[in-house]
């Protein structure tokens, strides 16, 4: 699915030498390294306030705290998404609100979010599902309307644009009051082990997270919140910042390899292929709104398992992002949940499948991944 060596490779020397450093000096934690990696965050993304700290789930928990949401507070979330989302609000005991999705985008459907504010609603964390930002100014248009913070879970974007009607672009996960990213491996701008980030352009938040990141702490031993250990370390800072500086290429790249896929699957009767939709109509050479952190089908005839198996038996790793709604997960059980509340992500679960995606794509792997699936399709 991935190949973090292929792109290591790209960037032994620097990386090789960052380390290097570390270990001769023994700055592993609180790092220069951090800080410079911090300002670099910051400036790449045009924001405020980049907090670094030890993944993205947590910088997600910390964001939540971060704001004075209290337990019995609403926060409605997507039921489409990776269940650290739903986790971290049940975990500060506040209540998650499940709602569907829009079945182009995989994004938080904003009608269902409106459905589901209630006098408690404190917070609505939209996903950027699979590297495409949610529709952010209709979200920003509720928050304000009803006093509602909102969250950018942004694991899943970072290096996106959001574009908005009037054609301003703004960096996903720097929109609404607090974003937050994860930088796993794996993740588009990714570290050798775990990492993540929260943002925000909002001073006080900034200076409130700072203290919660490190055990509630303003001034040293004076502990005024409660808070938590949340480091990025010095290693993992280094990596970032010999990758950050290629974030827009290895963006490119990923869009490139989505384009070749959407142009094989082009006009095929039961595969769907994902849709942009902010700022821009199809996968066009300047589009700059998805990043591509997967490239999902949909396979509509039902055979979307039995195409899984044909890719494993030819060798092709795959993903099912993601196999069971938030809402029928056993930990986030509840019965305000209906059913036909849900009808677009119990349909996407059945249909959707990941195919490989990475900055390493070649014209080769992604012709035999295509004709696989195509002969496949039409057999
Ligand atoms: C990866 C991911 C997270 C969690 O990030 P970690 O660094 O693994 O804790 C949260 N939300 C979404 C949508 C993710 O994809």
């Amino acid at each position: 699915m991935v190949d973090l060596n292929g792109q290591y490779q790209a960037i032994k020397e620097q990386v090789n030498s960052s380390i290097n450093n570390i270990l001769e000096t023994s700055a592993f934690i609180n790092g220069s390294d951090v800080k410079e990696f911090q300002k670099e965050l910051e400036a790449y993304l045009g924001v405020k306030h980049v907090i670094p700290c030890a993944n993205g789930t947590d910088a997600l928990q910390i964001a939540m705290m971060g704001l004075g949401l209290q337990p019995g507070d609403e926060v409605i979330t997507a039921d489409f998404t990776f269940a650290a989302t739903v986790e971290v609000i049940a975990l500060l005991q506040l209540t998650p609100v499940l709602v569907d999705v829009d079945p182009d985008t995989f994004n938080i459907d904003i009608a269902a979010v409106e459905k589901a504010i209630t006098p408690k609603t404190k917070a609505i964390v939209p996903v950027h599902l699979f590297g495409q930002c949610a529709n952010m100014e209709a979200l920003l248009a509720l928050g304000k309307k009803h006093d509602i913070f909102i969250v950018e879970d942004n694991a899943q974007a970072i290096g996106a644009n959001y574009t908005y009607a009037d054609g301003r672009k703004q960096k996903a996960g720097t929109i609404g009051d607090v974003g937050s990213t994860s930088f796993f491996p794996s993740k588009n701008l990714g570290c050798y082990g775990d990492g993540g980030a929260i943002f925000t352009n909002n001073d006080e938040l900034a200076h409130v997270l700072r203290g919660i990141v490190n055990h509630g702490m303003y001034v040293r031993y004076h502990h005024d919140v409660v808070g938590v250990n949340s480091r990025l370390d010095s290693i993992q800072a280094a990596v970032l910042r010999a990758k950050l500086p290629h974030l827009d290429a290895y963006c490119d790249a990923r869009r490139t390899a989505a384009r070749k896929y959407s142009k094989a699957f082009e006009n095929q009767k039961h595969i769907v292929v994902p849709k942009t939709v902010n700022g821009c109509k199809g996968i066009c050479d300047t589009c700059d709104c998805h990043v591509f952190h997967q490239y999902t089908l949909k396979i509509t005839n039902g055979k979307r398992d039995a195409l899984a198996e044909h890719l494993t038996k030819k060798g092709i790793p795959f993903g099912i992002y993601y196999p069971i709604p938030l809402h029928l997960q056993k930990a986030y059980l509840d019965d305000r949940y209906k059913e036909e509340n849900f009808s677009v992500t119990n349909q996407l679960v059945k249909e959707v499948i990941s195919l490989p995606m990475h900055t390493e794509l070649d014209d080769e792997q992604i012709s035999y991944i295509t004709t696989t699936v195509l002969e496949f399709v039409n057999n």
